[in-house]
């Protein structure tokens, strides 16, 4: 086994290259691109409200099974208590950040109760995240944040638990991570993603799905007829239906070229530490902040290994490392020993463990220009839908926007009728929007910190 391959993809299901059919079908009710966590959960639903007649759907996947940023991510599924739920609140008022605060507090619940009906073998594992922040300044920032979202009664907010303000020596207490000023506390899982991805799938062919991986989707094209459907081209042929299911994230440009600049490539990098050593149990996940652009976060697996991300510090300063960035079969070079030593660094009780990195990964993040996930019907493509742009975060929000998504597809519900966030809704006007967050942040922090 090559030391980049993700950890979660060392054991490939018997779905990684499978083909329902031998030929591409010539047609299809509902056409879905992309085999990652946003088409598992949106077959999922899709299939589960279809009824005694459900659609005939054909999902076309460039490589493997879940081989695109769900298989090589970190395992995290953490809905955003105060951190990003402040900024939205700052940026677009309390109540359109409340709507994204409960998405996710409702995304939790329904992947749980989905994750334990099915008896789904994913590893989950329901525990706390510790939010630790590393600097004075973010300190007061979150407490701010947090203040905020407190007084104005939202829901997330009073399930988080604070430790900090003049009681640094508290924090270091509480969460065990050496220099801590501060930290928030408050519910969150992690799991296997790609056994969760195979399961749905598995099952979705097992009610009629056609899933043909190793399929690239090279453009799509409105049939010059009466008829309104679409001719959706790939590597092996040209396939007709009356909807198309863009489920693509980083890569959506390929498929739909307007969305070039507006979900943007962003590569990351994740290590698999192993202790040979015995090590001090770690009772949470976390996120380790250090600057607004720069947080690195772990996943304790029961198996005692630990799914490490971020590193940003190491190479965040050179933007051809990350910005645009499509290829995830390399390492990030600069981050390379970044891992090597991390827990001896930051974790009380680990200095004299003996660590070593097992596996070494990097992905592809979609990164929304304006930092929002892109949900609905796309514009000017009657017929034509995008689930995008997660923005690092898609663990905490997919399932339950797959929903609302397949509500739209299948009864033509409207996207004021679905119990999406009014802040995902994709628009003409988001996407013709010049704005590029991912950008303008990144001047922010090279200006700061002086990189
Ligand atoms: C290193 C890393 C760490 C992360 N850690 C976390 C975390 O801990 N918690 C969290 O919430 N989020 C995390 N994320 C983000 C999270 O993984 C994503 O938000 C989520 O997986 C997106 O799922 P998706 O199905 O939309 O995209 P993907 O999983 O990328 O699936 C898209 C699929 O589309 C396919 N595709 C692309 N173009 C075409 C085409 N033209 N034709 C056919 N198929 C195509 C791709 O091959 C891919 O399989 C991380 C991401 C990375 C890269």
């Amino acid at each position: 086994m090559n030391i980049t391959t993700p950890f979660w993809r060392t054991q490939p299901g018997a779905l990684d290259s499978h083909r329902t059919t031998a030929d591409l079908p010539t047609s299809a009710d509902v056409i879905v691109v992309g085999a990652g966590h946003a088409a598992a959960s949106f077959v999922t639903h899709l299939l589960s409200l279809g009824g005694a007649n459900p659609p005939s759907v054909l999902v076309l996947e460039e490589r493997q099974l879940c081989s695109g940023a769900t298989g090589r991510n970190g395992g995290h599924c953490k809905p955003d208590h105060h951190k990003q739920i402040a900024n939205l609140a700052r940026r677009y008022g309390i109540a359109a950040a409340a709507e994204v605060a409960d998405l996710e507090l409702a995304n939790f619940e329904a992947l749980k109760h989905y994750i334990e009906t099915e008896q789904v073998d994913c590893d989950m594992v329901i525990t706390r995240a510790m939010d630790v922040t590393m600097t004075d300044s973010l300190s007061k920032q979150d407490l701010d944040g947090y203040n905020l979202l407190l007084q104005s009664g939202v829901a997330a907010a009073s399930n988080c638990e604070y430790t900090g303000k003049l009681d640094a020596e508290r924090a270091y207490k509480v969460s065990g991570v050496k220099g801590a000023k501060s930290c928030f506390s408050y519910p969150a899982a992690h799991l296997w993603p790609y056994k969760l991805v195979h399961h749905m799938f598995s099952h979705a062919i097992a009610q009629g799905l056609n899933l043909q991986t190793e399929t690239k989707v090279t453009h799509i094209v409105q049939a010059d007829d009466v008829s309104g459907s679409w001719l959706v081209h790939t590597s092996r042929g040209v396939v007709r239906t009356q909807k198309v299911v863009v489920l693509t994230n980083a890569y959506t440009f390929s498929v739909l070229p307007e969305y070039e600049g507006k979900i943007i490539p962003y590569r990351a990098i994740c290590a698999r530490i192993v202790p040979e050593t015995t090590a001090p149990p770690l009772g949470n996940t976390y996120a380790l902040r250090f600057a607004n652009w720069d947080h690195d976060y772990l996943i304790p697996r029961s198996d005692g290994s630990i799914v490490v991300g971020g590193a940003r510090s190491a190479f965040f300063q050179d933007s051809n490392e990350w910005y645009g960035r499509r290829d995830d079969d390399s390492i990030i070079e600069p981050a390379r020993h970044y891992f090597d030593d991390f827990m001896q660094q930051h974790f009380e009780g680990w200095e004299n463990v003996r660590t070593s990195v097992a596996q070494l990964w990097t992905g592809i993040m979609g990164y929304s220009a304006d930092s929002l996930p892109r949900i609905g019907a796309v514009p000017r493509r009657p017929g034509v839908f995008i689930m995008a742009g997660f923005t690092g975060h898609g663990m905490a929000q997919i399932f339950s926007c797959a929903k609302g998504l397949a509500e739209m597809v299948t009864n033509g519900t409207t996207y004021e009728q679905t119990d999406l966030p009014r802040l995902f809704e994709e628009t003409e006007a988001r996407l013709a929007s010049q704005e590029n967050m991912v950008c303008t942040s990144y001047r922010a922090a090279t200006q700061q910190s002086k990189l």
